[in-house]
């Protein structure tokens, strides 16, 4: 039959030599490669009892700052949710009341903050939108659960603790981000 193109390759059916039939040669250097496997170190990791380390910049479950005096970073602005390119973000602001300035350090804050982590892509776009440095990502990891509701993180699961223990250390994170806007406006 003519082919349809020049690509097709001819198969020389060769005879098997000796050794090649009693397969022994091929069994012996099928059990080589398995046995240099057993001195190997694995691949793979028991997970969750080990757990891999985490690049520095790693992007994982958000986290509202507070400032040094405890009092809410986030004012509300909006800038985060309009950067956001999963719409995940929603909030709603309210006005500063007199004596709530331990509380919220700008006149405006957020009294609803929700993030939907099941459309969150952990782009990292709306700790680089933010203009108070109120919303970075962290290194842990959102936890897995069956209803869909509780995927919604509102303020009670993001905003991080007054207590020097219970803050989260976003240094490495903030470095990179400020790193990545120096870069984009040397290029501009
Ligand atoms: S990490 Fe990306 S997708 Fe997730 S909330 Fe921030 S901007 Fe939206
Ligand atoms: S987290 Fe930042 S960008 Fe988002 S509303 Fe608060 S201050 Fe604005």
């Amino acid at each position: 039959m003519q082919p349809l193109t020049n690509r097709s390759k001819v198969i020389v059916n060769k005879e098997m030599s000796f050794m090649e039939r009693i397969y022994i040669p091929a069994i012996v250097g099928g059990m080589w490669t398995t046995l240099k496997h057993f001195f190997r170190k694995p691949a793979t990791v028991k997970y969750p009892d080990e757990q891999r380390p985490f690049a520095p910049v790693y992007r994982g479950l958000h986290v509202l700052k507070r400032d040094e005096n405890g009092a809410e970073r986030c004012t509300a602005c909006g800038l985060c949710a309009v950067a956001c390119p999963a719409e995940a973000i929603t909030m709603v602001a309210e006005e500063r009341e007199r004596g709530e300035e331990k509380l919220y350090r700008e006149e405006k804050y957020a009294a609803t903050y929700e993030i939907n982590m099941l459309r969150c892509i952990f782009c990292g776009l709306c700790e680089e939108a933010c203009p108070k440095e109120a919303i970075f990502l962290t290194d842990r990891i959102v936890p897995s659960d069956y209803v869909r509701q509780n995927f919604i993180f509102g303020k009670d699961l993001l905003v991080e603790g007054v207590e020097p223990e219970k803050r989260i250390d976003v240094t490495v994170r903030q470095k990179h981000i400020q790193e990545k806007k120096q870069a984009a406006s040397t290029q501009a």
